[in-house]
This record gives structure tokens, C-alpha cells and sequence, in this order.
């Protein structure tokens, strides 16, 4: 097989004579051909699609010759376990977020028989805590945007974005593609799957991995861990009494809880950004940790339209490339890195609070992306400068401005404010076209107020900045806070070659620890741990 980079066409329905164009080739020499990648290129406002094409083709080595054309790359995932130290009690596998499951489903591919421990709620019960959330306003602080099955990627955009061209990034994709997910994903330049389509996948995966062995535990989460001789021995592990709990929640979490303590040599932590406790705790017990950098700032929306007409032109009516993307970027007067990220067409503000008294919000869009307005969020970079240099300061300083946010209304109301005002530093009185999709309601501020003034200065900054790039990006703008849980502000630290911490056999494991960045880089991150896991240990005797 051949593959042939850089086909482009003004017409997908073109392909194949472009095939053969571009080879210079007779037809009889194409045997079969199929796309391997496709994007849509728009710049100029003159479409085109660029397509990456695998052939079989009679005459090889004569259209190997051609610039463009390599032979195709072996992308089978291949793995053998080396592991030789035998394990004596099921691995573990903590949170059920894309690392997690990641991790879960290779570990179960491999006879490993994992125990998947979630401290939120399997998915049917979830979908109800967040919906209830939504509507009422009363958080469950275990089941929530961030937590439970399916972790922080269940109710988001589902952007399947990585720079990743490895075997695992195909892999984790074609997995995607077995449990449900649309098989566009593996040609599409910018795979999306939407909440909707997450929720099948994850029932999918739940099942694969119960099938072949694994268990899952939810409404139960880690407290703590035990470590003998530098090595993982023992773990605490508490399980809500009544998850189906109907009172209600006010200042803290009042419910009961039974504990146990188990054995365990061998744990892919993969717990999420947002579980304080758990990395405080562990911490304590002598897992190695550092301070890392990471963002904050606000979460804007336009109209769909608008983006569309900005960012496309005279084809902004096009079918098959709306809704429109951007993605900015600028390095502002203060020296802050400001950007656009995880931008969700056709997509919703979510309330996305975990903790109690504090408002986080964030975007999600379903499969089809048909919502009205576009937003994304806008980050500043932050740095132990900003909020100081322990361990823990970054957690303060976003828990800081997640309870100022909750306490302008003492409800979950999500600041607002318009662009134009934030910038004039006005306090907004009403909305333009361009209105809140965050369903608990609003509350108007001025983000100056609440915003250290480094960040708000950078954060117009760039605003003025993208509006000389982007005309109109200011105007019919809405800001909306906190977007304070973009990434971790830690790093569980762990050797580059065998994954593990400093406790041998604890395994730190995607977005929480550190490692990753989205919902591909956790997963195939996830991956990477399982791996590690099995070249270090061999299944349990006792395990067919
Ligand atoms: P998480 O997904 O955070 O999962 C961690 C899990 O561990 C959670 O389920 C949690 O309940 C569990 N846990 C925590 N502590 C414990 C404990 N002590 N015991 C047991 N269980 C525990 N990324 C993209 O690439 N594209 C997008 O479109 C996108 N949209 C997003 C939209 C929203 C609303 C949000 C919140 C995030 C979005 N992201 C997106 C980011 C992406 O979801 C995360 O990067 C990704 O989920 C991180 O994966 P993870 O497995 O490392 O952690």
C-alpha cells in the first residue's frame, strides 16, 4: 500500500480522478483506494478539501518515486506484556474519566481483570445529578460535571483533538469507533463526538470491560493509601451508605459513608484535576508532587452566525463546513500568554462546579452542534508569581475566585458581563442579541472586580488584539466566569520510564496528575500506564 499526501479537490465526489491526476497514473494501476485523512481547507474563502489517500496500486515503486507518496505506515497496535513480578490482588484503577477507561479497557484486553473505582455515579444516575443541578441548583459534590463515570469528559464537546500521530492515538480512536462512536472520527481532521454520543460509548466500555472480567465500583472513592518499604500495600476506600440520598446539601457533604481497607500492589491514579482531597491526602503519605503552570480566565460567546460569517466568508453557508472554529492566540502586554480553548460550536455554557459554594463553568456541545451560539474559553497563562509557590497555592487561588463568583448571588449564578463593558470596565445592565446559554441564571459584574488585575489587563489586551484579527469579535460578545478548571495546577510526579511515582506500583495517570490535557492526550495516556502496569507486573496467579 501507498500512501499519497496532499490530494485536493474543490469537490470530494472528484477523488479518485484527482488520485490519478496527481500520480499521473492510468486507471488501471489504482486497485483500491480509501481515505485515510480529510480536512477542509477555507482560508481565502475558497473551499477546498485536502485528503491523505491509502492505495493499492500495480507499479509501486514507480509512485514511490513521487514527492508526496510514502508507503503506508504499519499502525496495528502490537503488545506484549514483559511483566514478571506476579501480581497477588487485582490491579486498581482509580477514576473513570478517559484515562481511566483508557487504562480499564486495556488492562481488561489483556486478561487483567481490573477493579475501576469511580467516586461519582454510573452513567444513568450522573446524567440525573447533573440535570437536577442544572435546573434546581443543588449540587451533588460526588456526582457532578466532574465527577462520575466518564469523568470530565462525559458532558463536554467531545473534541477529539491531539497532536499525537502515534499507534495509540489510532488505537484509542478505533476503540472509540468499536464502542459506538461515528467511524468519521478516524478520517476527520477535527474529530467530535458530543455529549450525546459519549453516553453510549460509555455504557459500551462499561459492559466490554465487566465481560471480560473487570469490575466496577461506583459512588466509591479513595481515601487513602497505604505504602510499605516505598511500595503501594493497601487501600482505603469509602462507599456512599444511600447514593439515592434525597436531602439536601448545604455547606457540606452530611452523608454516611462505609469504609474498607484492601490490599493493592498496583494502581493507575487517574483521579481528574478537580480531586483536592485525594491529592492532598496522598501527599501526605509521601507520593512526590510538584507545582505546575496552568490557566484561567472566562468563557466567551458570539453568535454562531457570526463566527460563521467571520471565519468563512461567502461560504459561510456552506453545509459541510459550518458550524465554524477559530482559534486565537497572543502573547499580551503583560507578557501573558492569552488563548481561545476548547471552543464548542453550536454549543452551551455549562455550570461545572464540583466542590460546594463555588461557580466553575465550562462548554459542551451535543453530536450535532445545532445551538445558536458558539463559545470558548479564554486563558491566561498563571504561574506561582501570580498565586505563590506551595504545593497547593494554585488550588487556593482557583478556589478563590470559584467562591468570589458564588458569593456575588450566594447561588450558582454565573458572573456575566459584555466584552465591550469589560474592557471600558463598566459593569453591564443588560444583554445584546448574544444571550447566557448558562441555565442557572447570571448575575452582572464587572470581571475587573474579581479578576487579579495582571489577568484582566492581559485578558483585554488580547480582546482588543483578536477584534484587529477577527472584526466584530468584541461587539454582541458575552463574557461569562469562572473558566478556572481548564488544567491542573500539580504534577504527580512519576520516572519516565517505568510511569511509576516514587511508591512503586502507584502509577499517576492523565489530566489530574499532570500528563495530559484534553480527553486523546488522557486516554492514550491512560493507555501508556496500563502498559507500564503490565511490564512491570504479571496477572494474578489466580486469574485465567
Ligand atoms: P477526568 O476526566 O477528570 O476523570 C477523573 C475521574 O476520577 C472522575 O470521574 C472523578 O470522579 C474520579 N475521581 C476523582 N477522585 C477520585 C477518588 N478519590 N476516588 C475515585 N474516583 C475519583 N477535552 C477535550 O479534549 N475536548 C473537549 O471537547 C472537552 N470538553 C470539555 C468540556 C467540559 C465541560 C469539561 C469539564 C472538560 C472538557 N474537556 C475536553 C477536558 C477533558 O474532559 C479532560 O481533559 C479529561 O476528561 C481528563 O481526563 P482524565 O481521565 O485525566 O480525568
Amino acid at each position: 500500500m501507498i500512501r499519497i499526501h496532499q490530494v485536493k479537490t474543490a469537490d470530494p465526489a472528484d477523488l479518485e480522478k484527482q488520485i490519478l491526476k496527481k500520480l499521473n497514473m492510468p486507471k488501471k494501476d489504482l486497485e483500491y483506494w480509501k481515505i485515510h485523512r480529510r480536512s477542509i481547507d477555507a482560508r481565502k474563502h475558497q473551499v477546498q478539501y485536502s485528503y491523505v489517500v491509502d492505495a493499492k496500486v500495480a507499479n509501486e515503486k514507480k509512485y514511490l518515486k513521487n514527492w508526496d507518496v510514502f508507503r503506508t505506515p504499519d499502525e496495528t497496535f502490537r503488545f506484549k506484556p514483559a511483566g514478571e513480578q506476579r501480581l497477588k490482588n487485582r490491579p486498581v484503577v482509580i477514576g473513570m474519566g478517559p484515562a481511566g477507561l483508557f487504562a480499564g479497557l486495556l488492562l481488561a484486553e489483556y486478561g487483567y481483570k481490573p477493579i475501576i473505582i469511580e467516586r461519582g455515579s454510573a452513567i444513568e444516575k450522573r446524567s440525573k445529578d447533573v440535570d437536577h443541578f442544572w435546573k434546581t441548583g443543588e449540587l451533588d459534590p460526588e456526582s457532578n460535571v466532574q465527577f462520575g463515570m466518564g469523568g470530565a469528559g462525559a458532558f463536554s464537546d467531545g473534541k477529539l483533538t491531539t497532536r499525537s500521530k502515534d499507534v495509540l492515538g489510532r488505537k484509542v480512536l478505533e476503540d472509540l469507533v468499536s464502542l459506538s462512536a461515528n467511524p468519521d472520527i478516524l478520517i476527520d481532521q477535527h474529530p467530535h463526538i458530543g455529549t450525546d454520543g459519549f453516553i453510549s460509548i460509555l455504557k459500551n466500555a462499561r459492559k466490554r470491560i465487566e465481560e471480560q472480567g473487570g469490575t466496577f465500583f461506583f459512588d466509591t472513592r479513595l481515601d487513602d493509601i497505604e505504602v510499605f518499604n516505598d511500595s503501594l500495600c493497601a487501600m482505603t476506600i469509602s462507599r456512599l451508605e444511600d447514593e439515592n440520598f434525597e436531602g439536601k446539601l448545604d455547606d457540606v457533604d452530611v452523608r454516611t459513608r462505609i469504609t474498607e481497607t484492601l490490599p493493592v500492589e498496583a494502581m493507575i491514579f487517574a483521579s481528574g484535576h478537580s480531586a483536592e482531597d485525594t491529592l492532598r491526602t496522598l501527599e501526605k503519605r509521601g507520593i512526590c508532587m510538584e507545582p505546575k503552570n496552568f490557566a484561567i480566565g472566562l468563557r466567551i460567546e458570539h453568535l454562531q452566525s457570526y463566527i460563521n460569517e467571520a471565519m468563512l466568508g461567502s461560504a459561510c453557508h456552506q453545509k459541510d463546513l459550518i458550524p465554524a472554529r477559530y482559534q486565537l492566540t497572543h502573547t499580551a502586554n503583560t507578557g501573558k500568554g492569552v488563548y481561545s480553548f476548547c471552543m464548542c460550536p453550536g454549543g452551551y455554557v455549562i455550570p461545572s462546579s464540583s466542590a460546594l459554594h463555588t461557580v466553575v463553568c465550562n462548554g459542551m456541545s451535543y453530536s450535532d452542534r445545532a445551538g445558536d451560539q458558539a463559545n470558548s474559553a479564554l486563558l491566561v497563562q498563571v504561574t506561582p508569581e501570580d498565586y505563590g509557590s506551595g504545593l497547593f497555592d494554585g488550588m487556593d487561588f482557583q478556589q478563590k475566585l470559584e467562591k468570589k463568583a458564588f458569593d456575588l448571588s450566594g447561588s450558582y449564578k454565573a458572573p456575566v458581563q459584555l466584552v465591550s463593558d469589560f474592557i471600558e470596565g463598566k459593569i453591564s445592565d443588560h444583554f445584546e442579541e448574544v444571550k447566557p446559554t448558562y441555565e442557572l441564571g447570571t448575575v452582572f459584574t464587572d470581571f475587573n472586580t474579581i479578576l487579579p488585575e495582571k489577568i484582566a489587563e492581559s485578558l483585554k489586551d488580547a480582546l482588543i488584539h483578536f477584534e484587529q484579527k477577527v472584526p466584530g469579535f468584541t461587539k454582541n460578545a458575552l463574557l461569562t466566569g469562572m473558566e478556572t478548571r481548564s488544567s491542573s495546577s500539580i504534577r504527580v510526579v512519576r520516572q519516565s520510564d517505568s510511569l511509576e511515582s516514587n511508591i512503586h506500583g502507584f502509577y499517576p495517570c492523565g489530566e489530574g496528575s499532570g500528563y495530559a490535557g484534553g480527553i486523546m492526550t488522557s486516554a492514550i495516556d491512560g493507555l501508556k500506564c496500563a502498559m507500564a502496569l503490565m511490564n512491570r507486573f504479571e496477572r494474578p496467579s489466580d486469574l485465567n
